[in-house]
């Protein structure tokens, strides 16, 4: 099997059904499937072989899924490109991924000049005179993709997916979410990551649907496109929500077509669930995932019995097992206790593109192979999971240990607050300290007095923050997540 033949079978069964669109084109199964024989044809013509990785610098787009889909013809490995990277990164990543070619477009405006040499045209590649190579078959294990991780913790890392990955990725998405062909997902989050290649584009190629992508993230953009191809699905995560409840017009359009927003990423404020849902008029439904498990690995369901606001929800039957232990010993915790989770499955990568990654991430216990996740969690009696913070992010005072997400919940009482992110400073005379960093609501305040009071009432003494900083704006990393480096540097 080949993830790429999903397009083929899609294009036999209904050749006229819309595949993809953007703002400037839109491809029916039919004509993707065609097109995309065309750039694995012309990848051959130019000497890519097969298991050969081949980059690709473009923005969401239609050219982007055709090129993605041509490589995976090929037998070749997709390694989307971070866009947002400087050319530094863009220079780091190419050599780091050991790519042979780079596929780019001239529409799009932002192609790193670090790219020089060996770049394809998208246009070009399409152009040419078509061969009548067969895809090449694959076997589940061997290699599709290379995606990058976001780099929060350090530099990004590359991960490997496998055709299998991808495949067991777009079954669970497809049966968690209880999709059928009628539905319309739009993709706001870029295919460059886990999030907006195999949440929404690669399982909705897969479910033979429709997916329109956006060029960048954009509310008005994403509301009107929801509005004209009456989207019933969107992921987003956290930071794009809260952008969206802070838009004036969200009333103006008309979401009724919209029935799920998929959220995660990083942590969902919990109190904000709720008032998303009566503004979008759908369900909010929380997962977990990372690019290391294809993103598969937890999700709510949108019926009410599959669904715990507040939670990640189960681990997805058929894609994941997961192990929840003691970070210290490293022995399962009892239901309900705190520990490092851990994963293995049908998601899970086989590894990474650098083999000291792979060792490091990688842990044996009683003979089975388990993938660290640096994330701390736990379970309740129902089976849902979640997520207390990255093991990272932890930090103890004098007085004890203190997880960064939960203050920020506590916070999040407040309606004035915007956002809020938390991090360890160090004092002179008290040692390790809690700094709140805070934006509030448009036309809103909110006094640091008042934060106290609210740390107060629900957390424990040493949780309660010493100093709270009022900004702007947040430091945003390039996948759009909040940069908790950067914060640390600038107030820790
Ligand atoms: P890097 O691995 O390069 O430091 P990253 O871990 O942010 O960056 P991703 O693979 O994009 O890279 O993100 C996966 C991580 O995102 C998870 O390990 C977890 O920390 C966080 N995450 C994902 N979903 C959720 C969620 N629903 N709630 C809380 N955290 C989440
Ligand atoms: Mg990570």
């Amino acid at each position: 099997m080949n993830f790429a033949t999903h397009v083929d079978t899609a294009a036999r069964n209904a050749p006229d059904s819309l595949a993809v669109g953007d703002s400037r084109e839109s491809l029916t199964f039919g004509e993707l499937a065609q097109s995309s024989d065309r750039i694995a044809d012309a990848l051959v013509h130019r000497g890519v072989a097969v298991g050969d990785h081949v980059a690709i610098s473009m923005a969401n787009s239609v050219a982007f899924v055709c090129t993605y889909l041509g490589v995976l013809k090929r037998g070749a490995v997709a390694v989307p490109l971070n866009r947002r990277f400087t050319d530094e990164q863009t220079e780091y990543v190419l050599t780091d991924s050991d790519a042979v070619a780079v596929v780019t477009s001239r529409h799009d405006a932002s192609v790193p000049t670090a790219i020089d040499g060996e770049t394809c045209e998208y246009a070009a590649l399409l152009g040419t005179e078509g061969g009548d190579t067969d895809v090449e078959p694959r076997r589940s294990e061997e290699l599709a993709e290379l995606l990058y991780t976001s780099g929060t913790t350090g530099a990004p890392k590359g991960v490997y997916h496998t055709h299998g990955n991808l495949d067991a990725n777009a079954r669970g998405y497809i049966d968690c979410n209880r999709w059928s062909r009628d539905d319309v997902a739009l993709t706001v989050c870029q295919c460059f990551h886990v999030t907006g290649l195999n949440i929404t584009t690669t399982p909705f190629l897969a479910l033979e649907a429709e997916n329109h992508l956006l060029t960048e993230w954009d509310v008005e953009a994403a509301l009107a496109t929801i509005e004209r191809h009456d989207v019933t699905y969107t992921f987003l995560i956290p930071t794009m929500v809260v952008e969206l409840l802070e838009h004036e017009h969200v009333e103006a359009y008309d979401l009724t077509s919209l029935r799920t927003v998929g959220v995660g990423g990083s942590p969902m404020p919990e109190r904000r669930i709720a008032e998303v849902e009566s503004a979008l008029g759908c369900t909010l439904v929380e997962g977990y995932g990372m690019t290391e498990t294809t993103p598969l690995a937890t999700m709510n369901r949108p019926d009410d019995a599959g669904r715990k606001p507040g939670s990640v929800g189960r681990p997805v039957a058929n894609a994941v097992t997961v192990r929840i232990e003691d970070h210290r010993t490293h022995t399962p915790v009892e239901r309900g206790e705190r520990g490092e989770v851990l994963w293995r499955g049908d998601t899970v990568t086989p590894g990474y593109n650098r083999q000291q990654l792979t060792e490091s991430a990688f842990v044996e216990r009683d003979g089975v192979r388990w993938l660290r996740s640096g994330d701390v969690g736990w379970m309740d009696d129902d089976g849902f999971l979640y997520i207390v913070d990255r093991l990272e992010d932890m930090f103890t005072t004098g007085c004890g240990d203190v997880y960064p997400h939960e203050i920020e919940d506590a916070i999040y009482e407040l309606a004035a607050v915007q956002q809020v992110a938390i991090v360890d400073s160090t004092d002179d005379v008290r040692g390790t300290t809690v700094t709140t960093i805070v934006t509030c609501r448009d036309g809103e305040t909110v006094s640091a007095a008042e934060i106290k009071r609210v740390c107060e009432r629900q957390l424990e003494s040493h949780e309660v923050p010493d100093r709270v900083v009022f900004v702007d704006e947040f430091p945003r990393t390039a996948t759009g997540k909040l940069d908790r480096g950067a914060l640390r540097r600038e107030f820790g």
